[in-house]
């Protein structure tokens, strides 16, 4: 069977893929019921398998569909690893546990966002104390969420953005929109005021199925940064550091890293991978994420705000809003045959020095 086939066409083909290939290993599915509903009516599920022994305390955990959309590239990455069998050559000592659509209802729905419109890799926060502030943000927002979407808005919208580059750079730009604001609840890369049912969700697979681990590889897969088909290997610590050393160790020279600067990442706060520090705090936790390039990052970044305004002010069923939806389904899963492969030969590389590195740590 090709690469391809593994990959979905939308959501509910995603899940019916995953459980029969799940049933197919001979492993239990433990499902999670988001209360909300797909488009079509559909329910919606995180699905989570478990491979290896319960008592081991090595463990992979890949995670998918943090950000729903994305959930096309993970959900085929986790169907092909477990038809192709390569689960089996996990060493003794380790398990490996693979979540399936932790944002099922962005997956369904075509958003990055959650049903809250919360972007849940910002959403890790810790709610009791002050949030981080983003006043470059709080300046761009007006014309992110313009009331219409036409050309005066698009134009109005275009020298924002020009004026902002050329004060600060067009990194900036990318920083000060994707890094995170805690403000706009109408508007994109929104963190929330609390925790989402997909965080909470997330914790509670923690506490099931990774409880007893002391090392722990953590694989987050995530689309639209970089080049066409690419896996940029990110990480969040800073060069140098312990832990830094011992991922280039495990995964190559290759890593980047969003801290210092070398990412096609922005530095960001409130990330998923907290969770796993702090549900494990006795555990010895390796974060990467594998960011699978799309296309260019104005296409990125303007098919996201569109889908905002649709969300928020459009009509899904027009014409225009289903314009936007088909615009955002590419930019985040280009249906193409080979950029398919590409992204699942890559994270099964990484899946399997995943396993080897743990089992040595
Ligand atoms: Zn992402």
């Amino acid at each position: 069977m090709g690469t391809a086939n593994h990959f979905a066409r939308d959501y509910a083909d995603a899940r019916r893929k995953f459980l029969a290939a799940a049933k197919g290993a001979g492993l239990k599915v433990a499902s999670y019921a988001n209360p909300n509903k797909g488009p079509a009516g559909e329910d919606l599920f995180t699905d989570v398998v478990r491979i290896g022994s319960p008592a081991a305390k090595r463990l992979v955990l890949v995670n998918s569909a943090t950000h729903g959309v994305e959930g096309f590239c993970g959900s085929g990455i986790i169907v092909s690893w477990l038809r192709s069998g390569q689960w089996k050559s996990l060493p003794r000592g380790v398990a490996m546990v693979l979540v399936h659509a932790i944002n099922p209802h962005g997956f369904a729905w075509l958003r990055r966002v959650t049903e809250d419109n919360v972007d849940l890799n910002r959403n890790f926060q810790d709610f009791s104390k002050p949030l981080p502030v983003n006043a470059p943000y709080d300046e761009l927002h007006p014309v992110i969420l313009s009331e219409r979407w036409d050309e005066a808005a698009a134009a109005e919208r275009g020298r924002m953005f020009d004026a902002f580059r050329q004060r600060h750079g067009a990194m900036a730009l990318q920083g000060a929109i994707g890094s995170g604001q805690y403000r706009h609840a109408d508007g994109v890369f929104y963190g929330g005021t609390r925790p989402t049912w997909s965080n909470q969700t997330f914790r509670a697979i923690l506490g099931k199925f990774a409880v007893k681990a002391r090392d722990v590889a953590f694989i987050d897969l995530h689309t639209g940064l970089g080049p066409y088909g690419y896996g940029e290997l990110i990480c969040h610590a800073m060069p140098g550091t312990e832990e830094w050393t011992e991922l280039q160790a495990w995964y190559g020279e290759g890593l980047t890293s969003a801290e210092a600067g070398n990412s096609s990442s922005a530095k960001l706060t409130g990330f998923i991978r907290k969770a796993v520090k702090e549900a494990l705090p006795e555990a010895r936790v390796r974060a990467l994420a594998i960011e699978y390039g799309t296309f260019a990052m104005p296409a990125t970044l303007g098919a996201l705000i569109a889908d905002n305004w649709l969300h928020l002010k459009g009509d899904l069923a027009s014409p225009l809003g289903k314009r936007i939806k088909a615009e955002i389904r590419r930019t985040f899963y280009p249906d193409e045959d080979d950029w398919k492969e590409m992204v699942a030969l890559r994270a099964h590389q990484i899946m399997r020095r995943a396993m080897r590195s743990v089992a040595e740590a």
